[in-house]
């Protein structure tokens, strides 16, 4: 007789955990559970070796990201080996950076395992975004500045037209939104060209790299200068890119720190 393809025991379970920016600490206390439990994770590139480093000694750990300058895993294989791993009883987390369900194609992940019959859990955990603005000490909404805030990519998916920035320029003008960009800064010159469209060069923007991580960096700097200002610092991915007037004391702060120094 010809072996079945998975054992006929119980399936297993599926968790997507949200590893947060970098920083253990910002863990969620159901996050760190859900990785002590698992016995097999699948682990994404922006996690830190500090988080894996809670899962159990005797678990699998299997790295689907772009590891050493080697190309992605693809998805439909990581949604495969998850499925595989269900079906054979394990305990199985997927550990995605910052939150599951905020890019990073975690709402594909969870539409496969759901049309193959596997109910998923999520775990959230603090998006890139808020945590990069944060770190500033700035927040996201003001009532004097800010209205309320769009999380968008910067990165298009192939063969898709991508994001109509002239519209979100002029949105986020009249309605005063803060833009928090993810995946911008290979973009930037693109985004920024677009964005002058409808908000003025002199719009405060932040770039942060790494956000909650010792490397973390910033520049402050204006919509007008955006890209050129990108390539002098040689800030990179991954970074966070915000558009608004809720960033304004930034520019002022370094520019007053500047002074003091060199006074
Ligand atoms: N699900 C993730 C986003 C995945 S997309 C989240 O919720 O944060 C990957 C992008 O997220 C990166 O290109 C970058 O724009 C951003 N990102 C992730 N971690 C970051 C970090 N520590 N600092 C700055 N940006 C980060």
């Amino acid at each position: 007789m010809k072996p079945h393809p998975f054992p006929l025991g119980a399936p297993g379970t599926c968790t997507l955990v949200g590893a947060g920016p970098g920083d253990p600490e910002l863990l969620t206390l159901k996050a760190i559970k859900a990785i002590q439990q698992a016995s097999v994770l699948f682990v994404d590139d922006l996690v830190s070796a500090e988080i894996v480093a809670f899962a159990r000694p005797d678990a699998r750990i299997v790295y689907v990201g772009k590891r050493g300058g080697c190309k992605s895993t693809p998805q439909s294989f990581i949604e495969k080996l998850m499925l595989t791993a269900v079906r054979e009883g394990e305990t199985v987390v997927r550990l995605k950076g910052g939150d599951p369900f905020i890019f990073g194609r975690g709402g594909e992940e969870v539409e496969h395992l759901r049309e193959a019959g596997i109910e998923v859990e999520v775990v959230n955990g603090i998006t890139a975004g808020l945590a990069a603005v944060t770190s500033l000490g700035v927040p996201l909404t003001h009532r004097a500045h800010a209205h309320g805030v769009v999380f968008v990519t910067g990165h298009a998916k192939p063969g898709d037209s991508g994001t109509d920035w002239r519209m979100l320029a002029a949105t986020a003008h009249s309605a005063r939104l803060t833009l928090v960009i993810y995946m911008g800064v290979s973009g930037a010159q693109h985004i920024q060209d677009e964005l002058l469209a409808g908000l003025p060069a002199a719009t405060p923007v932040a770039v942060i790299q790494n956000a909650s991580l010792p490397t973390q960096r910033h520049i402050a700097t204006t919509l007008g200068m955006l890209a050129c200002d990108i390539r002098l610092s040689a800030i990179a991915s991954p970074s966070i890119i915000v558009v608004g007037d809720v960033v304004a004391g930034l520019a002022q702060a370094a520019a007053h720190l500047g002074a003091a120094r060199s006074a």
